[in-house]
């Protein structure tokens, strides 16, 4: 390394080998090369479901659920009552149909395996209707078209970008149609002069016509979130009490378990899902169901998910306790003299494509430094060991305080000393 940076013009001289400062750099080095590839890292970007940085956060009941499963043997298809062959999905779908309403449920590995298996067992060579407002790509080039169109089915567009009725949809069907489709506009939102059709209107459409009404939820919540001023995201009952067929939705957006897809819905169509060929190839492993378990039951009374799920508890918590921890973060900083350090206003999200227009209240701690440009400070945190993930602001460096957790300020202190201490 030391040749590459001569040969390159970078470095003038050889370093002391003898010196303090080269042992430790080595040290260094060795230190980096021994850490592990996918590592944890301290979010301080104020989103709260960053699909980058391993979205939610998992419940302790679920972290230890997968320890249990995972280090030892299991019932994972093996009926105790009987003594024979059972299911994998019993484990978890009488919880979701307690919690959401359903009649039945099967989980997948994610949400777009969700909304890929749902199309292929009922539209497969058919048509599916989806309002042109609501032909969605998320993240990953997930795109609704495409999937529709590999799943086997034929998408047919209706309405227009900002208003698509159910009359529209009405006189689109035919007798070569499957299904009738909502998505979720999860990450962005088309506003003005506006509109969708309602979930009752359509619901009764599909039971006209014999078809059926499916929705891709993307991030499904099971509890009210309007206490914390995010009214826009339905809740999984109510659209399944508004006549949706099949709602999909992920494990690891809001409900804030592991990386898993949730079907639920008509027990009809869920058996007919769970007896297509590719269920197989999609399905989800032992250790993600343990941990799906786990965060279902914490929404069980008499737990309060809002205190046990830390995707909730991040949303849910106050602004006075965000700005205590911002207040606290300032004062270590400040006090160990690390940069020009002061407390900012600034606005989390929930990410995960939701809610993108409702930011949350939050407070950030923003750092400069005479040594080194906003993008310099940031780039070496990223390199701490753990990195840190900010924000960078007006050329500042900002943490934002709502995605760190209390136990991650000695940890940022130790990496700021690294990087800026003398
Ligand atoms: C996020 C999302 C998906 C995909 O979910 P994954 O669990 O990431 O596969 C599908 N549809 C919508 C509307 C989404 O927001």
């Amino acid at each position: 390394s030391l040749r590459v940076d001569i040969q390159s013009g970078e470095r003038k001289s050889l370093p002391d080998f003898k010196s303090e400062a080269f042992a430790a750099s080595l040290a260094r080095l060795i230190r980096a090369r021994r850490q592990p590839n996918l590592r944890n890292v301290i979010n301080a970007t104020g989103i709260i479901i960053h699909t980058n940085l391993g979205r939610a956060r998992l419940a302790p009941e679920a972290l230890a659920a997968m320890q249990a499963v995972g280090g030892g043997y299991s019932n994972l298809e093996f009926d105790l009552d009987s003594g024979k062959r059972g299911s994998r999905y019993a484990h978890v779908d009488s919880l979701i149909c307690d919690l959401t309403g359903a009649e039945a449920a099967i989980v997948v590995n994610n949400c777009a395996a969700a909304v890929l298996l749902s199309l292929m067992a009922t539209a497969q060579g058919r048509k599916v209707i989806v309002s042109r407002g609501e032909l969605i790509e998320i993240g990953g080039a997930f795109r609704l078209p495409d999937v529709i169109q590999q799943s086997g089915a034929i998408l047919k567009e209706v309405g227009a970008t900002n208003k698509t009725r159910a009359s529209d949809f009405e006189q689109a069907i035919d007798d070569e149609t499957a299904v009738l489709l909502k998505s979720h506009t999860s990450n962005f939102r088309i506003i003005g002069f506006t509109h969708a059709p309602r979930r009752e209107d359509l619901a009764s459409l599909a039971c006209k016509s014999n078809t059926i009404l499916m929705e891709d939820l993307g991030s499904g919540v099971l509890v009210d979130l309007s206490g914390y001023g995010l009214t826009d995201e339905p809740i999984v009952s109510d659209i399944l009490k508004a006549g949706v067929d099949l709602v999909m939705f992920s494990g690891d957006k809001l409900l804030g378990g592991p990386q898993a897809g949730i079907i639920a819905g008509r027990a009809d169509l869920v058996s007919r899902l769970k007896s297509h060929p590719l269920c197989r190839a999609l399905r989800l492993d032992k250790l993600s169901l343990a941990a799906l378990e786990a965060t279902l039951r914490l929404y069980q009374e008499p737990n309060d998910p809002f205190q046990r799920i830390p995707v909730l508890q991040a949303l849910a918590q106050s602004v006075e306790a965000v700005h205590a921890r911002a207040v606290r973060l300032t004062n270590e900083l400040t006090g160990a003299g690390l940069g020009d350090v002061m407390l900012a206003q600034s606005t989390a999200y929930v990410g995960g494509g939701a809610l993108p227009q409702q930011g949350l209240e939050s407070r950030a701690v923003s750092v400069s430094s005479p040594y080194f440009t906003a993008d310099a400070l940031a780039a070496a945190l990223r390199a701490a060991v753990p990195p840190i993930v900010g924000l960078i602001r007006d050329d500042r460096f900002l943490l934002d305080a709502r995605t760190i957790s209390d136990e991650d300020i000695p940890a940022i202190i130790e990496a700021f000393r690294s990087v800026c201490g003398p």
